[in-house]
């Protein structure tokens, strides 16, 4: 459980602006989903939140620490990012679900425990011994997911954690979103396209589009305010 706050982060690269005088609040235990079309910035500003790209100018304040003035290792380690397109080790599946616990030397009797508890949120109860890599797409995506919910992060940043999976994994994996959430408190921010998953899963949500927050909260959905939201949310094309 953590709070974030983004506030007016910029990102420039070469010449263009990523983003633009970013500001966003997510508060403890919520579950934001970061709307908007490709090229909005989402993907920058989760990095960014994750300390994998530093802003041009601007803050990022976990639980009002602001991450860049603390001790990186600490802050990185209360974080934890699924991406969209998870690589797995060439091992089998239980040695990556316990890379991470194992780099911060949990012992042994722990990491077991979480590593069965989280593969069983994920449905690969009985996989443990499958090498990861003969996984199907579905079943990597899960397993990565598996590896960040281990590590019991305060926030945890999912970069379209579903975007190319089938039904069936797509609702395993929002299962464990939801779960996660839940059971442990965990804060999610959520990159989606998908204002279907937004309403399945958010408390709160933001509108992102050209390197801007158009508009941001628990309303959005059901109410969005800017033109351009509502467009989205309706499914027209907006870029
Ligand atoms: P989204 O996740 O919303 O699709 P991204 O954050 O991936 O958006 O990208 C936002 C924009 O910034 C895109 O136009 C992308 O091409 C550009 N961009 C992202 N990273 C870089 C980079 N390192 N160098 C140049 N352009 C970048």
């Amino acid at each position: 459980m953590s709070s974030l706050s983004v506030r007016n982060v910029t990102k420039t690269a070469g010449n263009k602006a990523i983003l633009k005088d970013v500001s966003l609040e997510v508060r403890d235990g919520e579950i934001m989903a970061i709307l908007g079309p490709s090229g909005a910035g989402k993907s920058t500003l989760l990095r960014i939140v994750n300390m994998l790209d530093r802003p041009d100018s601007g803050q990022v304040l976990v639980d009002g620490r602001n991450v860049w003035a603390e001790n990186r290792l600490e802050m990185q380690r209360s974080m934890a990012m699924v991406f969209q397109k998870p690589i797995a080790f060439s091992w089998n599946v239980y040695d990556n679900a316990a890379y991470g616990l194992r780099l911060r030397g949990v012992d042994k009797a722990e990491i077991d425990s979480r590593v069965k508890e989280a593969l069983a949120l994920l449905d690969m109860t009985g996989k443990e011994r499958q090498y990861a890599r003969s996984l199907s797409g579905g079943e990597t995506q899960r397993l990565a997911f598996a590896r960040a919910v281990v590590l019991r992060p305060k926030l945890l940043l999912l970069d379209e954690p579903t975007a190319n999976l089938d039904p069936a994994n797509v609702a395993i994996m929002e299962r464990a979103i939801k779960d996660v959430n839940e059971k442990y408190r965990t804060t999610v921010v959520l990159v989606t396209h998908s204002i279907y998953q937004a309403r399945r899963l958010s408390t709160t949500a933001a509108f992102m589009m050209n390197g801007e927050v158009i508009e941001a909260g628990k309303d959005l959905i059901e109410r969005p305010a800017d033109p351009r939201t509502r467009m989205f949310i309706n499914g027209e094309l907006v870029y």
